[in-house]
């Protein structure tokens, strides 16, 4: 019976692929449809969770071999800054956040879920939706039992099968430039909160290309004010952009579904607004609401056991850091929070802990107010 199932799942994004690769590998007919052609690049800093590539490995999708590969460099370090004071220099012991290629990454991912069995059909873009099929843009009409939206911040699926999300729009732009033009940034990530509210700059050298960006979630900063944010940051760090183009990216903003979906149609990652809100960080968050809609549907719909092991991972996750971000950003707790991460390495590491996945934040609260971090 279950062999029977026809899923559709729309985008082959790390949300998608993980969705397709998990039910096509339990027997599930599954079809994935991206309207990009693969490989295609994503703008995103490149950060990889130690959390995101546990899920990775430890579900069998891919091999710490295969990780290591598409690796460009692995990070220990992370410095934090308010605009140019530098705060404090942390280095882990564990959990270290590596730098991917969103190019080989999502790609590499995508064909994982072929060769599992999934269908891939890429260059087909999902244009109309009813309740038991999908029209896409070379006029194929698709039936489906389930339809997975892994459509990404956009989502055409959950538009137009839910509406529109939230008013606020987060949104990063980022420069890829080589290391070399680069001269005092080249060791471990770094962050530069004070530039822009609800949000920060960054810089995360990769093997031999450095991504510079600034991105905000949930703030009334205009997408002129982030693209100046990141200028201000390039002059005062006297680095030039030459002729190398900025890139820009909505990321999704306090718009989390948090039922994953209803009925037949399930959201996951950036669809389902599956973004941090603290620190933007949305891969592990699309591999793991992938494989918990893969599992739900494998189980022959069900919700309840997904929303439960959702609400104790990326779904609670998600909540809980629209929550903190304002212990981080606001103007009433900014300085106070500028100042801990100076004056604390404890504030440092559970800073590190967040952004490698590897410590929830109502853990690292508790910790803190506990002081046994
Ligand atoms: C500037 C910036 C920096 C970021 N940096 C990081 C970072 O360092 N680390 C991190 O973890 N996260 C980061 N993120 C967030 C991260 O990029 C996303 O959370 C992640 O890509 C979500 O994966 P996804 O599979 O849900 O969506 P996506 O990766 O966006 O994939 C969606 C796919 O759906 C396809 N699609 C869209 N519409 C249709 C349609 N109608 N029909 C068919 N296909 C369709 C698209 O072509 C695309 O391939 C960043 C985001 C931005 C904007």
């Amino acid at each position: 019976m279950q062999n029977l199932t026809t899923v559709l799942v729309v985008g082959g994004g790390p949300a998608g692929s993980s969705c397709a690769w998990k039910l096509a590998s339990a027997g599930v007919r599954c079809l994935l449809i991206d309207k990009a052609e693969f490989p295609r690049d994503k703008v995103c800093g490149g950060v990889l969770s130690s959390r995101a590539a546990g899920l990775l490995i430890k579900s069998g999708m891919i091999s710490t071999a295969e990780l290591d590969l598409l690796t460009e460099k692995t990070h220990r370090t992370l410095s934090l800054w308010d605009r140019e004071e530098l705060l404090r220099s942390y280095t882990s012991d564990n959990h270290p956040i590596r730098i991917i290629s969103r190019m080989g990454f999502d790609n590499f991912l995508l064909e994982k879920a072929g060769t599992s069995g999934a269908e891939v059909i890429t260059g087909e873009t999902a244009v109309s939706i009813d309740s038991s099929s999908v029209r896409t843009s070379s006029n194929r009409s698709i039936r489906y039992s389930f339809i997975v939206g892994a459509d990404g911040c956009n989502s055409f699926v959950r538009k137009t099968s839910f509406g529109r999300s939230g008013r606020k729009t987060g949104i990063g732009f980022e420069y890829i430039l080589p290391l070399s033009e680069v001269n005092d940034i080249t060791d471990g990530l770094h962050i530069h909160f004070g530039y822009l509210p609800y949000g920060y700059v960054w810089a995360f050298p990769g093997r031999e290309k450095i991504c510079i960006g600034a991105g905000v979630v949930g703030s009334k900063a205009s997408p002129p004010e982030v693209a100046s944010a990141l200028k201000e940051f390039l002059e005062a760090r006297r680095i030039s952009a030459g002729n190398h183009v900025v890139k820009a990216a909505l990321i999704p903003s306090l718009s989390l579904h948090k039922s994953l979906g209803t009925g037949q149609i399930y959201l996951a990652g950036d669809a389902a607004g599956l973004v941090d809100q603290v620190s933007g960080e949305g891969i592990g968050h699309a591999i793991e609401s992938g494989f918990l809609i893969a599992d739900a549907i494998i189980f022959g719909g069900d919700r309840k056991t997904m929303l439960i092991r959702a609400n104790e991972g990326c779904l609670g996750s998600v909540r809980q850091s629209e929550f903190y971000r304002h212990l981080l950003f606001s103007r009433l707790t900014r300085r106070l929070a500028m100042r801990k991460l100076k004056e604390s390495e404890t504030f440092a590491r559970a800073y590190w802990n967040l952004i490698s996945g590897s410590q929830s934040y109502n853990d690292m609260f508790l910790r803190l107010l506990t002081r046994s971090g």
